[in-house]
């Protein structure tokens, strides 16, 4: 899939919406991004699972890691796409966890797997989890890098596509400046 096939994807789900938006940062946006709005549709989350499984085949991972829950969906995706165990870490009492009997022994090879890379701390904190547990994380893969570039780790990580959504202060916000309305996202927008 190319990028434009996947940004036409995004935003045909809503899962992507050109606007001014008021995060729950706080902070204004001109774009806002919910992946969970495209893997809503299960023939769409299977294609893109299956484009990640081809960019992360070479790693020769033997079991797919996600953080909940943003990316079970798409990791159980990517385990089918690769024909391998796809499991979940979890938060409890603020720790990133392993939990449900979920098991890594040290013939692992682990992808962690994400629905979108913002600064990278959720991922990094998922590769922890693995080499906690015993595994070795071969590398990392996402739907879509929103870092900018700055989300990099000492594995590979793959993404289908980046994406910048820039964010302001309200107090300097230029959508603000030029008067547009600013609405919360998941509220309905016309764009
Ligand atoms: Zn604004």
């Amino acid at each position: 899939m190319t990028r434009d096939e996947l940004l036409d994807l995004f935003r045909r789900s809503g899962a992507l919406l050109d606007g001014h938006f008021r995060l729950t940062s706080g902070l204004h946006s001109s774009g806002y991004l919910q992946c969970a709005l495209v893997l809503q549709h299960p023939d769409v989350a299977e294609r893109l699972g299956r484009a990640i499984g081809e960019k992360t085949r070479g790693l020769g991972p033997t079991v797919v890691l996600s953080p909940a829950l943003g990316g079970i969906v798409i990791g159980h995706e990517v385990g089918r796409a690769l024909g391998v165990r796809a499991i979940f870490a979890e938060r409890q009492d603020g720790t990133l966890q392993l939990r449900r009997g979920f098991a890594l022994s040290e013939s692992d090879r682990v992808l962690v797997v994400e629905d979108a890379v913002t600064t990278g701390g959720s991922t990094r904190e998922t590769m922890q989890v693995a080499v906690a547990a015993g595994g070795r994380v071969v590398g990392a893969a996402s739907i879509v890098d929103r870092s900018g570039g700055s989300a990099r780790f000492d594995v590979p990580m793959h993404s289908l596509f980046e994406i910048g959504l820039p964010t302001y202060q309200p107090d300097t916000c230029p959508l603000c400046a030029q008067g547009l309305p600013v609405v919360k996202p998941g509220s309905r927008v016309v764009v």
